[in-house]
């Protein structure tokens, strides 16, 4: 008896969009992908041009078309809606996108849809929280892909100084995807140590090696966009990292923009925090132990998330 087809829809077939529906499709991970833009002739067109590799990948359809589409999906991921403009920084962004995100809950709310939903539209965390408040589903199947991308970068960096690949080098971002965002200094582990006692122990490196290296993060972004108008790969890549923890029940830890309840001091808000993803979305939050300086930082990281979240909601009457 054939299993049923594991289904992604993608919403927004955007930059974005398709770089993490590029990977998905190749990677044999789904036999279904859906693909819903508000401009129907471009999912459409990204469509064909995905199946005209059909003979060359794991079976894989791909199909476009409306909300139908997620009626029976296991993963719903959203990266629709308008891009940072140079300049222009993610929370600048909040007010058109949000009332993008109403328009899609409500859509795919009337599909029936009972998976995961994974969104990456900026500004991320702000925009999960939303996505949750607008489709009512349980708190740990909405995830924002949080500092997964920001983590990345940074234990990138670190790697680049430290001369060793990126996958060993353990570390986070944590907070806002975004300008308040912070590296947890106190748990990041490089060559088996605990960072500052690695920095003790060591005559090849000093703290300046890698003063610079949270600031980069944190403009990595800009820098990006300054160059080439947008970032779409490496979030791509993220995307794709996360849905394949869920789609594989993998209970893989990644930053992501998760509910929290308390966690690191933060009360009933989504924001980018370690967690533990698999089937049912988010399994539980990791409570890493931080520093009180970095305790600070993540509150007002979370404080700049609630004050931008509520004048949103202001905004849009909800
Ligand atoms: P893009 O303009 O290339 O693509 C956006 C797509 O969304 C377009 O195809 C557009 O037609 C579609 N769209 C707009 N409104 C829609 C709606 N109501 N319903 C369905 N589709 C709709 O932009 P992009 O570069 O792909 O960026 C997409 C989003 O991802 C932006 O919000 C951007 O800021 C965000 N982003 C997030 C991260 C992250 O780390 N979370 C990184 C990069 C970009």
């Amino acid at each position: 008896m054939k299993a049923k087809n594991r289904k992604v829809v993608l919403i927004g077939a955007g930059m974005v969009g398709m770089s993490f529906a590029y990977q998905l499709y190749s990677s044999g991970l789904c036999e279904e992908l859906g693909l819903i833009d508000f401009f129907a002739e471009k999912a459409e067109g990204e469509a064909m041009d995905l199946n005209h590799a059909g003979a060359l990948v794991p079976p894989i359809k791909v199909t476009s078309g409306g909300y139908e589409q997620c009626s029976d999906a296991d993963v719903i991921v959203i990266c629709g809606g308008l891009p940072q403009k140079p300049g222009e920084t993610r929370l600048d962004l909040v007010d058109k996108n949000m009332k993008v995100v109403k328009e899609m809950s409500d859509q795919i709310v009337a599909s029936g849809f009972d998976g995961v939903i994974v969104i990456a539209s900026n500004p991320v965390d702000v925009l999960t929280n939303a996505l949750q408040k607008f489709t009512g589903f349980p708190k740990n199947k909405i995830i924002g892909s949080g500092t997964t991308l920001d983590t990345s970068r940074f234990r990138y960096m670190l790697g680049e100084v430290l001369d060793v690949a990126p996958n060993s080098v353990r570390g986070y971002i944590l907070g806002e995807h975004g300008d308040t965002q912070f590296a947890a200094w106190s748990n990041v582990y490089v060559y088996g140590k605990q960072f500052d006692k690695f920095l003790a122990s060591t005559d090849k490196y000093t703290a300046a090696d890698f003063e610079k290296i949270e600031e980069r993060v944190m403009r990595a972004a800009y820098e990006v966009i300054n160059r080439k108008r947008a970032t779409y790969y490496a979030i791509g890549i993220s995307l794709f990292t996360i849905v394949k923890a869920i789609l594989r029940d993998e209970n893989t830890e990644l930053a992501v923009s998760g509910y929290c309840e308390g966690h690191y001091g933060v009360e009933d808000l989504y924001i980018g925090v370690p967690a533990i993803i698999g089937r049912e979305g988010v399994r539980e939050i990791v409570e890493m132990d931080l520093t009180s300086e970095e305790l600070a930082k993540m509150k007002h990281s979370a404080d700049v998330l609630k004050k931008t979240l509520n004048d949103a909601y202001a905004a849009l009457e909800v």
